[in-house]
């Protein structure tokens, strides 16, 4: 039941009111009531007073005869007269202080009774000599007998009141032990209501409030997994549930927060990496080196698209879980639009799989090993081209999240971004060093690399050769076909030059229409074997509009020189080799000629 703080305080405020009402009710009747019993014993004890000074006043009431009838003095009469009186005030005294009509009844008689007596008494008193009068005496006798009763009846008058009084004395000391006994009782209640007090305000006020307040001190020093348990049904509950709540959305915030700033610490680790290479092998290396041990993961794998068999290929890997493994992994390859990583790859699509055990479609063989029970694969691109993908696994399951796969997602574009670089660099640098219409080195990678393979073969003493090729007659073909048509006479050649030569070899476009190629390995006897066949497949090669050249067909002259043999430098044996082809030319052309 939920009662707020307000009601709870009015409610104990309430309490404590009739409660004090009760207590101040129960005082003022108790004192009342004792007030008004010590009246009524005040009063007792006045009729004890007042009956025993009756007693006195009618044990005196005698003497005055006796005195008059043995003496005879008439001052007797008034000694008489002054005690009757003191009588009547007491009589009236007596009958004033209760109106109880026993009380009355009793001090009527003896009133009356006291009267007949003066009656009497009188008739004694004024006889004129009473000395020795025998009639008097009689009458004496008889008072006296009177006077006895009457000492009787004020004595029981007197016991009456004394009776009262003990009465009294009693109800009061009754009274007085009640309300001992009352205050007791309320004074336990008041203790144990005190108790009751402090024990409500300690569980349902100061309780909760401190646990509050040592609450936020927990969570100020940065504790934000503490929760408060109040259940006090009020608005301290409320506000230890607003408290628990705003713990909850600090711990989630800063979560998000460590989160986030792991997530930026990787990615700067992995950006970190593109700036130390272009090599793709190596930075793809470094890249799943970095994000397994980043992100905890044991097994990160790049995969990269073969472009042409239209099949993924593992590029790199980090911590295979056995040699075996790794080894069967990087041979395999996946067709794209088969299996996870093919589907992955077509559809572009994420994939999070928290349960190997749980999709129908992971084939056992495409996973790195049978251990593996939780896989994040991701697909990565660049002008909108699938490049490859960026995989992770766990051998526990239920291990990745949402957020692993936004984190891998961000790294995956990094890892795109790297590739895209590293391509455009290698790009660049064939640019630098290829001749843009035949694909072959251009003429100043040609140069250097002459002299680098003229150094190397003067240090280990092996055989080079070069050879300078010119087409025949090639601007006539030009003049007469066009320079278009020229192009392409010059894009074959090359072909057919590329294809000739071994791979050791180095094709150039020297310039304009002529070529050449360092053989390494190769004394002047190879090479002019060389240079013959070349010339062969080429004046063998049907050519587009050819029977336009002279003597129907295109050819090409050529000039070998061998290293050593015929020149100590790369100068010379360019020289040499622009002889030798010179002499070629100038000996009827479509030959080889050596230095
Ligand atoms: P030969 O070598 O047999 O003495 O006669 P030639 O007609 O081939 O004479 P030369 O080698 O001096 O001619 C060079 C010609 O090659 C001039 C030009 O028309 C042509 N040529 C040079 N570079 C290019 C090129 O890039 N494209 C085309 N289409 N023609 C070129
Ligand atoms: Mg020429
Ligand atoms: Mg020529």
């Amino acid at each position: 039941m939920k009662i707020s703080i307000n009601k709870k305080i009015m409610g104990l405020f309430s309490a404590g009111v009739i409660l004090f009402i009760l207590f101040a009710a129960g005082s003022f009747f108790g004192i009342k009531t004792l007030n008004a019993m010590l009246r009524e014993a005040n009063v007792a004890a006045r009729k004890v007073n007042l009956t025993g000074d009756l007693q006195l006043q009618v044990s005196r009431l005698q003497h005055p005869i006796d005195n008059y009838l043995i003496e005879g003095d008439i001052k007797e009469r008034d000694r008489f007269d002054g005690i009757v009186n003191e009588m009547s005030g007491l009589f009236a005294e007596l009958k004033a202080i209760d109106m109880d009509k026993a009380w009355q009844d009793i001090a009527k008689k003896t009133e009356g009774d006291v009267i007949a007596f003066g009656e009497k008494a009188i008739a004694i008193l004024y006889i004129d000599n009473p000395v020795g009068n025998k009639e008097a005496y009689k009458l004496s006798e008889e008072m006296s007998f009177m006077g006895d009763s009457l000492i009787q009846e004020a004595d029981g008058f007197h016991r009456i009141a004394e009776d009262e009084l003990a009465g009294m004395e009693a109800r009061v000391g009754v009274l007085t032990g009640k309300i001992i006994l009352y205050a007791a009782i309320a004074f336990v209640a008041l203790l144990f209501s005190a108790g009751l007090l402090y024990y409500y305000l300690r569980k349902y006020v100061t309780k909760p409030i401190n646990e509050l307040y040592e609450g936020a001190g927990i969570i100020a020093k940065g504790n934000l997994q503490h929760r408060l348990t109040i259940n006090t049904g009020d608005e301290l509950e409320g506000l230890a549930s607003a408290f628990n709540n705003m713990s909850s959305s600090l711990e989630e915030a800063r979560k998000e927060l460590d989160r986030r700033i792991f997530e930026l610490y990787t990615l700067y680790n992995i950006s970190k990496v593109l700036s130390t290479t272009f090599e793709t092998e190596e930075l793809l290396k470094e890249i799943v080196k970095r994000v397994s041990s980043n992100l905890g993961i044991e097994d990160v794998v790049i995969m990269l698209l073969d472009d042409k068999a239209q099949e993924l290929y593992m590029a790199s890997g980090a911590g295979c879980l056995s040699e075996e493994i790794c080894k069967y992994a990087t041979a395999a390859r996946y067709k794209v639009g088969a299996g996870i990583y093919g589907w992955a790859a077509m559809s572009g699509e994420a994939r999070l799989i928290k349960e190997v055990k749980q999709e129908k479609d992971v084939i056992p063989e495409e996973i790195l090993s049978p251990d593996i029970q939780s896989i994040i694969i991701v697909p990565f691109g660049a002008r909108g081209k699938i490049l490859g993908l960026l995989c992770a696994y766990k051998n526990r399951p239920d291990v990745f999240g949402r957020e692993d796969l936004e984190l891998l997602k961000a790294v995956s574009e990094h890892v795109a971004l790297a590739l895209e670089n590293a391509r455009l660099y290698k790009e660049t640098k064939m640019m630098a060093i290829t001749d843009g219409l035949t694909g072959l080195y251009n003429h100043r990678y040609f140069v250097a690399r002459l002299k680098e393979e003229i150094k190397r073969a003067g240090r280990y003493d092996r055989p080079l050769s070069l050879i300078i090729m010119d087409i025949d007659y090639f601007k006539q073909y030009n003049d007469t076909h066009g320079h278009q048509a020229g192009d392409e006479i010059l894009r074959k050649v090359a072909d057919i030059i590329t294809q000739e030569v071994r791979n050791s070899d180095i094709a150039a476009r020297y310039g304009g229409e002529e070529f050449v190629v360092i053989s390494s390995e190769t004394g002047k006897g190879q090479a002019v074997q060389m240079a013959e066949r070349i010339r062969k497949v080429i004046e063998d090669y049907q050519f587009p509009h050819e029977e336009t050249q002279p003597g129907g067909r295109l050819t090409i002259s050529l000039g070998a020189a061998a290293f050593k043999a015929d020149a100590a430098n790369a100068d010379e044996l360019i020289k040499k080799a622009d002889d030798a082809l010179y002499r070629a030319k100038e000996s009827g052309r479509n030959r080889v000629a050596a230095a």
